[in-house]
């Protein structure tokens, strides 16, 4: 830790280092010098470029100005099968009555920022630790079936976690698609992986994004994973709405997105999502 910390110029003392529960990929820790409060996680089966894609991905919304996020002090990239590192910035702090609001009204600016004249990325990134190709497309359909959708499926096949049954529907899903997603929708910005957990409350109540897995999409995409597994408040959904209406096909389209999610989550965790992936593709059987 010390030689990591003296790499950004932090030279004093370590006080305290303290492990964090709940990651599920990395070690995390807290670690206090004489100098200055750090949040460190460290891994040593991740590819080499694991934290710098997260780095990228934080600088990405910095970038907007619109919703914090920690800032990155440094990340480690090497080749071989080194430990890497990542520090950042600790964030802490109580919720105010009015967290959720700017949540709300910050992810509605993240999403109104800056207009992608594409979908996708040009880079690779992470959901979990699964892997995340994107190449820019003109269409977000193609982008949604081809680059989200058919790869999950594929990866699930590979695990034996696509029955024959659901194998069927979800290509006559993919077949079917463009009935229900938009072709053209503006290209926002998305943090990627906005589950509850990947927000945090700093100082003064201000929210902060973690964790991102950026991308240039609908933003319903977004906003169908917040409501997921829940850990959003009501006034967050108030606040956003206010900025940036949902259109009116949200409802017909939100279990197609939180399909990707579930996909990732039946791929990373197992059958225990098999149901809720089935529940949806039985309701866009055609
Ligand atoms: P993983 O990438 O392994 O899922 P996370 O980034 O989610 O790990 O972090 C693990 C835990 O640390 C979570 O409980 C999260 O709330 C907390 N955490 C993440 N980043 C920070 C930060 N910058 N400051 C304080 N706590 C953080």
């Amino acid at each position: 830790m010390h030689e990591k910390l003296q790499l950004i110029g932090d030279y004093s003392p370590v006080q305290l280092v303290q492990p964090i529960a709940g990651g599920d990929i990395n070690q995390a820790y807290y670690v206090q010098t004489a100098e200055k409060h750090y949040f460190i996680k460290t891994n040593q089966h991740v590819p080499a470029d694991f934290f710098k894609i997260e780095a990228d991905g934080l600088e990405r919304i910095r970038a907007t100005n619109t919703i914090a996020v920690p800032e990155v002090y440094h990340f480690d990239i090497t080749k071989d099968d080194e430990e890497l590192f990542l520090i950042m910035e600790w964030i802490e702090g109580n919720k105010s009555n009015l967290t959720g609001r700017v949540l709300g009204e910050n992810l509605a600016a993240l999403h109104l920022a800056e207009t992608g004249s594409f979908y996708g990325l040009d880079q690779t990134t992470f959901v979990g630790e699964l892997i995340q190709e994107n190449v820019w497309y003109n269409n977000w359909i193609d982008y949604y079936r081809e680059m989200r959708l058919r790869p999950q499926m594929e990866l699930a096949m590979e695990k034996g976690r696509m029955s024959g049954k659901r194998q069927k529907r979800m290509e006559s899903l993919l077949i079917n698609l463009e009935q229900y997603i938009p072709k053209t929708p503006r290209a926002s910005l998305l943090h990627g992986d906005l589950w509850g957990g990947n927000w945090l409350v700093g100082k003064g109540g201000e929210p902060y994004l973690i964790d991102p897995s950026v991308v240039y999409g609908d933003h319903l995409f977004e906003i169908a994973f917040t409501e997921l597994f829940g850990g959003f408040p009501t006034d967050f959904y108030h606040s956003y709405q206010a900025a940036f209406p949902l259109e009116d096909y949200y409802e017909e389209v939100k279990p197609i997105y939180q399909l990707f999610y579930l996909l990732v989550h039946l791929n990373l965790f197992g059958e225990g999502y098999g149901k809720s992936v089935d529940r949806i593709l039985a309701r866009y059987e055609a």
